[in-house]
């Protein structure tokens, strides 16, 4: 139906993903030379005649199907992602996007292949939902790489991927997991969120389903909730069937939202970059901690992965603390005046949050050696963000002595 691509821009794989961010899916032209597009509030869209209606002879048909909003941000996301997209679909959440994905591709009788380090709700939804459905997971080490073969059955239908694990960390060898499974017959989806296509591209790996929670950096803002997924020309059909049949639309303003916070991804992406390693590094030399799990620090694991396939790094990486109470670190986070203590990240304001990964994991032991917490950091000064840190080591080691 969406078929008048002549209004999209030509796909500029030369120019570098800074201009893209900026130049992508916009049309002025076709909205009065306004640089931004309307923001379509939808449902009915009138036809000229009975037969026309009958007929759906019209480029948009109804609210839900789509407008010129929604089709501003696919085209622009598509052009992000890169020649191996064939299209995006727009969802009210990013687990709305995850559980999508997944629905776009398993049939009853099917198995599915999901990493141990996969974002907990995706796993609920596999566990709680999918199961229901006639429909298996088998959760496997991030780490396995091309062996994920091993564990293909007749009627393994996916592998689901998510890289870094985004509490744990671990970087999956992305390449050598998709080429296995496309020897198998098995399907690739991949939660990219960490990354976003400004710093990987999952789907010129060979990946067929890019899940991102646009609620995270796309927005920016940490005021929208808003999920895609992206489908190489394989995958592409039954996404978008299964989002047409099922319903699913995103909200007029809250596409507008994850618009406007694109066009600044690239700017903020490398702040979030910056300050980040800038941050873990002084942590790294910290008495109190005992690791720091960021990708793209010498000392992290998966750090080589990252160096052959990503081009950078978000805000977001976590810390192992040396053995302390639960209070001791309750009173380190309680202390940040600067972090909030919440979940989500990608907005511009740094976060700290406790987590354990013990009750989750049924593939891989966690077993990190000490209490272990997430950051998230912001747009804030890092000298700023430094000494809240400060405040936090020292109510630590107040709380430690008791
Ligand atoms: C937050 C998050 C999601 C879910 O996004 P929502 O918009 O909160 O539903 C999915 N994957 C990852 C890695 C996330 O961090």
């Amino acid at each position: 139906m969406n078929d008048n691509s002549d209004r999209r821009n030509p796909l500029h794989p030369s120019r570098r993903s800074e201009t893209r961010v900026v130049t992508a899916g916009r049309d002025p032209a076709s909205y009065h030379g306004f640089v931004n597009p309307p923001v379509y509030h939808a449902s009915t869209v009138l036809y000229p005649t009975a037969e026309d209606y009958v007929a759906h002879r019209a480029r948009y048909q109804y609210g839900r199907r789509g407008t010129p909003t929604t089709e501003a941000l696919e085209w622009a996301l598509q052009e992000l992602e890169g020649p191996n997209c064939a299209g995006v679909a727009l969802l009210p959440s990013g687990l709305a996007a995850i559980s999508t994905a997944l629905l776009s591709v398993v049939h009853a009788g099917d198995h599915l292949l999901v990493s141990d380090s996969a974002y907990t709700p995706a796993r609920n939804f596999c566990d709680k939902i999918l199961t229901r459905l006639g429909v298996t997971t088998t959760y496997y080490d991030p780490l396995i790489g091309g062996a994920i073969a091993e564990l293909c059955r007749p009627n393994t239908r996916a592998v689901y991927l998510e890289s870094p694990g985004s509490l744990s960390f671990e970087m999956q060898d992305v390449p050598a997991i998709a080429q296995a499974a496309h020897g198998k017959g098995v399907i690739v989806l991949m939660d990219n969120t960490w990354a976003s296509p400004l710093y990987y591209r999952p789907l010129d790996a060979g990946v067929d389903l890019v899940i991102q929670a646009g609620t995270k950096y796309i927005g920016g803002h940490s005021d929208v909730m808003l999920g895609t997924v992206s489908a190489n020309n394989a995958a592409l059909a039954s996404l978008k069937d299964t989002v047409r049949l099922s319903g699913l639309c995103e909200g007029p303003d809250d596409v507008y939202l994850g618009l406007r916070g694109l066009r600044t991804l690239a700017v903020r992406l490398d702040r979030h970059y910056k300050s980040g390693l800038a941050v873990a590094r002084w942590l790294e030399q910290r008495p109190e901690v005992l690791r720091v799990l960021h990708p793209a620090m010498d000392s992290h694991l998966g750090h080589a992965i990252w160096k052959r396939d990503f081009t950078g790094a978000c805000g977001l990486f976590s810390i192992v603390l040396k053995p302390v109470s639960q209070t001791a670190v309750y009173a380190f986070l309680d202390a940040l005046e600067l972090f909030g203590i919440g979940a989500s990240w990608g907005g511009y304001e740094s976060l700290a949050i406790p987590f354990d990964c013990t009750p989750t994991r049924t593939a891989t032991r966690w077993a990190p050696g000490g209490p272990t917490v997430r950051f998230h950091i912001g747009l804030e000064a890092v000298d700023d963000l430094i000494a809240d840190l400060e405040r936090g080591f020292a109510a630590l080691a107040a709380a430690a002595r008791g």
